[in-house]
C-alpha cells in the first residue's frame, strides 16, 4: 500500500540489484506523530544505503544532526548532537539462512512501498539516553528558580545534630 506521506518512502520493485542511496532530512514536524514525544524536535540528516538482491535488502542508516530534548534536571530544552549508524536487514524469505545474528525482519515479496519513516523514528528515539542531562547543566542558562534549588547547599551536619539535641530536651 502506498503510504500517505511518501517523503521517506521508496518503491522496492524500482530498485535494481545493487546499492542505492537515499537522503532524507528530518525536522521538527517529524517528531509530532505522537502526543507526548520523547524527542521534541531537531534537525537530522539521514543517509540511507540500500543493498538489494533477490533474497533481501540490507539497509544502513546514517544519522547526523541534533535532537532537541528537555533536560531531566532543569526542564530546559537543549540540543543533543548525534552521529551514528544502524544496520537492519529485510528479508523477502520467511526463514533467511545465515543471518541469525543480525536484526532481520521479514518483508512480503509482493510489497511495493517501503516507508523508512518508522525505522528512522525508532532509531532516533532509541538514541535518547535514559537520563537526559547535558554536560553543562546546571549553569546560568537554567531557570533561576530551578538553579537556586539545584545549587542550594545541603543542611550542614552540625546543624542537623543541633536539631536532634533540641528535640531531646523535650523528653
Ligand atoms: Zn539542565
Amino acid at each position: 500500500m502506498k503510504p500517505k506521506n511518501t517523503t521517506y518512502a521508496f518503491e522496492i520493485p524500482k530498485l535494481g540489484r545493487g546499492t542505492h542511496r537515499f537522503d532524507f532530512l528530518v525536522e521538527d514536524d517529524f517528531f509530532q506523530r505522537v502526543e507526548e514525544p520523547l524527542v521534541l524536535g531537531g534537525r537530522v540528516q539521514v543517509a540511507l544505503s540500500v543493498e538489494k538482491n533477490a533474497r533481501l535488502m540490507v539497509m544502513i542508516y546514517r544519522f547526523s544532526g541534533v535532537l532537541r530534548l528537555d533536560c531531566d534536571r532543569c526542564l530546559q530544552t537543549f540540543d543533543m548532537k548525534i552521529d551514528f549508524s544502524k544496520r537492519v536487514v529485510y528479508s523477502f524469505e520467511a526463514y533467511p539462512i545465515g543471518l541469525e545474528e543480525e536484526d532481520v525482519y521479514e518483508i512480503s515479496p509482493g510489497q511495493v512501498w517501503f516507508d523508512a519513516s518508522t525505522d528512522i523514528y525508532d532509531f532516533l528515539s532509541l538514541a535518547v539516553p535514559m537520563r537526559k542531562v547535558p554536560d553543562d547543566c546546571p549553569s546560568e542558562k537554567c531557570p533561576s528558580e530551578i538553579l537556586r534549588y539545584l545549587t542550594e547547599p545541603e543542611i550542614p551536619k552540625s546543624e542537623l545534630s543541633e536539631i536532634w539535641n533540641s528535640d531531646a530536651t523535650f523528653n
